[in-house]
């Protein structure tokens, strides 16, 4: 069975890696390619666009590809709507393996928007000193905002428009809450800027947010794309793909069709 796995997460490394050793599984990692050193999954990997659904399924076809599982960040819209379309085009079988959401607990402050330009409004009502974790290519949203200032955390440097007053830090996770108390309390953050990304390698900032007192303003996910199978974990996805491998490894079509979004299991 040839896997195509669209990644850049930590959830598409872990698929790979589990299905690496399997027998007649051969697993193709793509991505972005724009991340200047990403941190690669085991296996073979290609980088860069296919050029829209069409090419990714001109792509699909060529390679002999007979399972797709969109194992990109749930922020990834166009990517996870490409595949989706490019799937139901050549037939194939596709999974979207998305983590869960963040869920506020007790003390969170928590100010839920559906967009970045949502959360640059919300800003000046919250406080001047800004903790911005939405990723480098999110600056420029945020760059009319003359009365805040910002400490920008990012993987790569930002671009040309940014905001004026600001101070990048590059760095990826994941991180300790002590390490993101300790950054917070030198910056005096008075609110923090996140997308709802999940998981567990950035969860400490919202963790520190909380015993700070400190308001978090979290970006809404895009909906996931019609007619695909999601699952939240890489063990559910590793199921689906042993339900969908027919005699000898194989794939059969069509096992990802259908007309909304739809869990694993759901009938
Ligand atoms: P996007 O806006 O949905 O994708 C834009 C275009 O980039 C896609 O249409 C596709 O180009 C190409 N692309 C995206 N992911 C790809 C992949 N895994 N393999 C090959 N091409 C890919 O995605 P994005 O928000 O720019 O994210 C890019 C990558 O960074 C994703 O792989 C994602 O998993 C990872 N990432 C994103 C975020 C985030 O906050 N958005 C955070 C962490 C990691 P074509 O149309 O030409 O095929």
């Amino acid at each position: 069975m040839k896997v195509l796995i669209l990644g850049g997460t930590d959830e598409a490394r872990r698929l790979a890696a589990a299905l690496a050793d399997r027998p007649r599984t051969h697993v193709v990692s793509s991505l972005a390619g724009r991340v200047r050193d990403p941190k690669l999954p085991v296996g073979e990997v290609r980088e860069g666009g296919f050029g829209g659904p069409g090419g990714l399924a001109a792509w699909l076809v060529e390679h002999g590809v007979q399972v797709v599982v969109d194992a990109t960040h749930p922020f990834a819209a166009r990517m996870s709507a490409s595949a989706a379309e490019a799937a139901a085009r050549t037939g194939l079988p596709s999974l979207i393996l998305r983590r869960p959401g963040w869920r506020a607990a007790p003390g969170d402050d928590w100010r839920w928007v559906p967009s970045l330009e949502a959360a640059a409004e919300l800003l000046p009502s919250l406080g001047e000193r800004v903790f911005l974790t939405t990723g480098r290519r999110s600056l420029p949203v945020f760059a009319g905002l003359d009365g805040q200032w910002f400490l920008a955390r990012s993987v790569d440097r930002p671009g040309p428009v940014v905001p004026r007053r600001l101070e990048v830090l590059l760095s990826r996770g994941p991180f300790t809450v002590d390490g993101e108390l300790a950054l917070m309390r030198e910056h005096r953050v008075e609110v923090l800027v996140t997308k709802d990304s999940g998981g567990e390698m950035t969860t400490a900032k919202l963790f520190a947010a909380r015993e700070l007192g400190v308001p978090v303003v979290i970006v809404r996910r895009p909906p996931l794309p019609e007619g695909v199978v999601s699952v939240g974990t890489v063990e559910a996805a590793l199921a689906w793909l042993e339900s969908v491998s027919g005699p000898g490894g194989g794939a059969g079509a069509g096992a990802g069709s259908g007309r909304r979004a739809r869990h694993a299991g759901e009938r």
